[in-house]
């Protein structure tokens, strides 16, 4: 009966090069990097300028949207490209033991994608994590960064936060 109930755990793995490795989920990292993309710090041009963008896109989306049916249709049809390799591997794979072997998908980074198809990869990861729960959009108009932060959170920054206080004051004061 308790088997029945053991949830499986949730891990995204890729090969390359015949070896298997983890995807590594540091929201802090995802959150610096895709702030640092929408800044222009890769250029424009670059995949990683391009796959930031998208991901910034993603993210943006999710928060307005939240996964709608259309929202995961339009994420599965960019997904549906990945390629993924069927394991079989010992119970002890992972630290919570089942009796039987566990059957794993592991995404096949040996073949170049299109920039969507991988950034629609690295949000899959976030949204099914459960990652995205705390994510917000920067309110301050021009600022797009995003951010972690409680659920009355605004603003990205103390910078953002006092820029509109005095724009309001500002306001206020011409009024
Ligand atoms: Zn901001």
């Amino acid at each position: 009966m308790n088997k029945a109930l053991h949830k499986p755990e949730k891990a995204f793995l890729y090969e390359k090069d015949g070896k298997v490795y983890p995807e590594e989920v540091c929201i802090e990292e995802i959150i610096a990097a895709v702030n640092r993309g929408i800044k222009g710090e890769w250029g424009d041009t670059t995949p990683e300028a391009i796959i930031l963008r998208k991901l910034h896109e993603w993210i943006c989306r999710y928060i307005e949207e939240g996964a709608t049916e259309d929202f995961l249709s339009d994420l599965n049809s960019d997904l549906h490209h990945v390629q993924y390799f069927n394991y079989v591997v010992p119970s002890d794979f992972y630290s919570s033991q089942g009796e039987e072997p566990h059957c794993l998908y592991v995404a096949n980074l040996n073949i170049p994608y299109t920039h969507e198809t991988f950034a629609a990869k690295e949000f899959s990861r976030l949204i099914t994590y459960g990652k995205l729960n705390r994510i917000k959009r920067c309110q301050f108009p021009g600022c797009e960064n995003i951010f972690e932060g409680p659920p009355n959170a605004k603003w990205c920054s103390k910078t953002c936060g006092s820029k509109y206080r005095v724009r309001k004051k500002r306001r206020l004061d011409s009024s």
